[in-house]
This record gives C-alpha cells, structure tokens and sequence, in this order.
C-alpha cells in the first residue's frame, strides 16, 4: 500500500534551504514522493524546485497534508506565526530546526498539543551553511516522547553527523544558545589575544599556526586565518541572528546561574557589534569591534 505520509519545509534560507534538500531525498527514497517546500519571498521556493525537485506551495494552506512539517525561519515568533496558518491535522510531527527560546518553544509545543493534538521538537543545527549542504550538522534535539524523538532522529539524521537527544522539548534550544555564546566567546577571547600578539610584533598568521598546535586552539583559532585574518568576514552567519541567540543564553544563564559574569559580558559585546555594524553584518565581524577599540588591525 503507498504511503500516506507526506513531509513539508517552511524556511528556505541560508540553512533552511540545504536542509530541505535533504528532506526531498528522505521524502523520495521513503514514501516515493517529494518533499512540499513554501518561502516567505515565493522566489526561493521556485528556485528550490528547479534545483533540488521539491514541489513549491504557493500558501501555508498548501501544506495542511503534512504528517511531517519541518522549519528553519529566524525565531521561535516567526514559527508561532507560520504554524498558526497551516491547519494541520491531528497527530502531524513539527520538527523546528529554527534555533529558538527554549521557554517561548515549550509554551508552543504545550499549546499546540493541547489545541491541535500536534507533536513538536525542537531541533536546532549547528554547523553552518557549509555543514548544512554537506548534511554533517549536529542536531541538538529535544523532545517529549519516545515515538517523536525517534521520527526526529531519523529525519535530522539526513543532515546531521551526529543527533544528541538533549531532553524533553526546549531543550535542543537551550542547547544550542549556549553553544552559540561559546562560539562567539572563543572569537572574542581568539581575537583579543591576536591583538595584543600583534601590537607586540609576532604575526597573527603565524601565532595562529603555533597556537592551532597547541591546548589553546579551538574551532575559532582555526577559522580566524580565512574568517578574520582574510578579512572576508563571510562565514555566513548573520550579525543580528547570533545576537539573538546570545541574548536568549544570557536570559538562561541570568535565571539559572545569576553569579555568572563571563556568558553576560559576551552578550553585551554582541550587543555592541550589531549596534555598530547592523543585523545583516556577518557575526566574525565582532572582531573588528575589539581591531576598532584596540586601534589594531589584524
Ligand atoms: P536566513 O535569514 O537566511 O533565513 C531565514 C528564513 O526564515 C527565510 O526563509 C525567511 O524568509 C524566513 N522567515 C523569517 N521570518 C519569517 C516569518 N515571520 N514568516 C515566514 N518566514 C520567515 O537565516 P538562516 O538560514 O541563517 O537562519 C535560520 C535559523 O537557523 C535561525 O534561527 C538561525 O539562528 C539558525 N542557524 C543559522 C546558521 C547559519 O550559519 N546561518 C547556523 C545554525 C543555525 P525570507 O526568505 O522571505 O526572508
């Protein structure tokens, strides 16, 4: 008997776009069918049939079939928002790969199942685009239910090296802001001490290469030479997106740990990078925030 199932993406940006390519094959491969794909701009969801074989939708209403609806937009408000428009039947599994506020997603996911009867995780990726396209992310998952964690999995599976059951809903979202102030953290603290190596005359290129060898290397030393150094700054990770998700660790941290004063000093910084460069601007450039302040160029 064919499958009834059907599965759908809302949010065909910078990362949502490569995950609903994955999707598609999971969709094609599984149920024989592809994957139903809708864009806020109508554009980016021609454009992904043409590339990938999906089917565009022109309406949220077009996706009411779903059984298995995932997202990738920029806040858990802007998923409240779409999910409001998709009369999706009872029992269907949202799966939000958005990286949101993990109280504001727990209060949707309660409601949505008390309302609709619909079942959600949150998901959010790391990796970038480059590791979204590559399907090797990590998925940082939550979810309540043996049933849905299982059906998440093998779904984030499509685009992930490695999927971590976080706990229950809300807790990928936790997760993952606090991973993304770690990210941020290590490229302040790599581009202060790369400051201070070049006012006192050894070359950054060069400290880098001794450093990415030694116990102070992380993921951010070895992006600084093409991120930063290249002065490039294109990783492809919005400004104004990383601030949100810093903001959202420092409301975690502020109610859990108050006593931490290292996470709050971060989110500050990111603060004052998007206030001087805009949203749009990629995130490396909070380096040259510290370059502005320190009257350094790396
Ligand atoms: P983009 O800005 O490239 O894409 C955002 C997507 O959300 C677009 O499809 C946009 O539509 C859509 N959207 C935003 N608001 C609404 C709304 N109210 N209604 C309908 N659609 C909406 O962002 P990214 O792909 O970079 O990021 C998406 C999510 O993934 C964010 O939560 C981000 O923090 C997270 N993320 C990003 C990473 C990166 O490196 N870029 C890495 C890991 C996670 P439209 O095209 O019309 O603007």
């Amino acid at each position: 008997m064919p499958s009834t199932a059907q599965v759908g993406f809302v949010g065909l940006g910078t990362m949502g776009g490569h995950l609903a390519g994955h999707l598609h094959k999971f969709s094609q491969e599984r149920h024989g069918r592809p994957a139903l794909v809708w864009n806020r701009s109508p554009e980016k969801a021609v454009r992904h049939a043409e590339v990938h074989g999906t089917t565009a939708v022109a309406s949220l209403g077009d996706l009411s079939a779903c059984t298995i609806l995932c997202l990738c937009l920029s806040t858990t408000a802007d998923v409240e928002a779409v999910l409001a428009q998709i009369p999706l039947e009872r029992g269907a599994l949202v799966i939000d790969a958005t990286s949101g506020d993990p109280e504001q997603t727990k209060a949707l996911a309660a409601k949505l199942l008390a309302d609709r009867g619909i079942r959600f995780c949150d998901a959010p990726v790391s990796g970038g685009p480059k590791g979204a396209e590559a399907g090797t992310c990590t998925t940082m998952l939550g979810g309540d239910t043996p049933e849905d964690i299982a059906a998440a999995s093998e779904l984030c599976d499509r685009w992930s090296k490695k999927v971590v059951h976080c706990g229950p809903v809300g807790a990928g979202d936790a997760t993952k802001c606090i991973n993304n102030v770690l990210n941020s953290a290590h490229l302040l603290l790599a581009t202060e001490g790369m400051l201070a190596l070049k006012s006192y005359g050894v070359d950054p290129a060069t400290a880098l290469e001794a450093i990415n060898g030694g116990s102070g290397m992380s993921l951010q030393t070895t992006r600084l030479p093409d991120n930063v150094l290249s002065r490039k700054f294109n990783f492809g990770f919005a400004l104004g997106l990383m601030r949100k998700d810093c903001n959202i660790a420092g409301a975690l941290v502020g109610s859990q740990t108050p006593s931490a004063t290292l996470i709050p000093r971060v989110v500050e910084l990111l603060g004052e990078a998007e206030a001087e460069f805009g949203s749009d601007a990629d995130y490396t450039q909070v380096a040259q925030l510290l370059e502005k302040r320190a009257g350094v160029e790396l």
